[in-house]
């Protein structure tokens, strides 16, 4: 989609602080970052929410998780074995959520006390 923010990064056409791919998958640095780790995982696929993708290909939702583990991973928020100290993934989806860009993402966010419930 030539109007997608999402896509156009995914092609290069807007410049993203990558900090992770593979050949499904793309993580950034979110451009207001709301924790000290706040990074976005998008399938390179446009798919508008995370039920959209489920249903349209389970295998590149899973792909999408594992990528934020794999982030969570790199940013020192977690072990490969291990929780410590922690991160948090979330998905927004509408409006009332505060979805502003429809090409579904996980914000991976970690690096300070998160609280709960969130806002
Ligand atoms: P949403 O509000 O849809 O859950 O999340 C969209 C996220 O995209 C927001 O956290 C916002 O800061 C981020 N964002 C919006 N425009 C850009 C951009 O041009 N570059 C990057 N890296 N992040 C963006
Ligand atoms: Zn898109």
């Amino acid at each position: 989609m030539t109007d997608c923010l999402f896509c156009r990064m995914v092609a290069g056409e807007v410049p993203a602080t990558v900090v992770h791919e593979t050949d499904r998958t793309l993580a950034f640095r979110d451009i207001n970052p709301q924790a000290p780790t706040h990074v976005l995982v998008v399938p390179k696929q446009h798919h508008p929410t995370v039920a959209a993708l489920a249903e349209a290909d389970p295998d590149l939702l899973a792909a999408v998780v594992r990528a934020a583990a794999a982030v969570a991973v790199q940013e020192g928020l977690a072990t490969e074995d291990g929780v410590e100290p922690g991160y948090r993934v979330v998905t927004n989806t509408g409006p009332q959520a505060g979805q502003s860009v429809p090409h579904v993402h996980l914000h991976v966010l970690g690096g300070r006390d998160l609280t709960w419930p969130p806002g």
